[in-house]
């Protein structure tokens, strides 16, 4: 069975002279285990796509399946259930919540989404801390680390509670070239050692000659797909 599973997912925003088509007739299946680029220049649909496969937003129409749920059938409450305990997401701006330490960016989040024990929730953060290379700095807060730095706690947070799936909303965006690599090669690395599934999207062409697959989207449709 696939990770993702979309099939003529349509998505508008607005209404009449308003209307925006941001998704037009999506199809798309993601096996487990896969590294998948979403290529397309701004507005091409990529933060829609995101959000869609992974419950954060409802399509207009169509069936978005997440390991095996339904997700159209799935209420609020169920939606966050799935994406806290299956989903890790990773943004542009890092989304760090800045008067909270490194360290505790990563544990709050395992503490507050109930899975976890203190102890256990201690460990994790420690450890996925250790394994984006900021196990050092787990006392700074996010004012006093760099672009790359922080990018690598908001990297941190979703993995600490080992989800299935990882989506990443332009993750080098903010970031200077030699940086935005050296990330990018930190998320194909932990797909290779721990086969999660990761989607990441970009507006560059870095990730281009690298991803095992490479989706392209323009004005809302997919336009080429490496592996077909
Ligand atoms: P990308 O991530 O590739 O930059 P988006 O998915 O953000 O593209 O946007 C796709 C299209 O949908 C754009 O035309 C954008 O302006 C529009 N759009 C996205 N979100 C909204 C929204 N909440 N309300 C209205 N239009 C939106
Ligand atoms: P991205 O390029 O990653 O989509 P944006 O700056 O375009 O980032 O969008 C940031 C947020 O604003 C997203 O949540 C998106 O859905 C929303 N958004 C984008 N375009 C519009 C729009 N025209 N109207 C309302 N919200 C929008």
């Amino acid at each position: 069975l696939p990770a993702i599973l979309l099939m003529n997912i349509y998505k508008s925003y607005g209404l009449g002279e308003n209307k925006v088509d941001a998704l037009k007739n999506i199809n798309l299946e993601i096996a487990k285990g896969e590294f998948l680029a979403l290529c397309g220049p701004s507005g091409s649909g990529k933060s829609t796509l995101l959000n869609i496969l992974s419950g954060i937003d409802k399509p207009s129409a169509g069936t978005a399946i997440f390991l095996d749920k339904a997700l159209n059938d799935l209420n609020e409450n169920q939606l966050s259930v799935v994406r806290s305990r299956h989903l890790g997401f990773i943004f542009q701006f890092f989304n760090l919540i800045p008067v909270l330490s490194a360290f505790d960016n990563v544990y709050y989040p395992l503490i507050l989404n109930g899975n976890y024990n203190k102890k256990t929730a201690k460990q994790q953060a420690l450890h996925y801390l250790e394994s984006v290379g900021i196990g050092a700095l787990g006392e700074r807060k996010p004012g006093q680390l760099s672009g790359g730095q922080q990018q690598r706690v908001a990297i941190a947070r979703a993995l600490a509670h080992e989800p299935q799936v990882v989506v990443a909303d332009e993750p080098t965006g903010n970031l200077d070239l030699a940086t935005g690599e050296a990330i990018l090669d930190l998320l194909m690395k932990i797909n290779e050692e721990t086969k999660t599934t990761f989607i990441v999207s970009t507006h560059s062409t870095q990730l281009k000659d690298r991803a095992r697959r490479v989706i392209e989207i323009k004005d809302g449709e997919i336009i080429y797909d490496s592996v077909q």
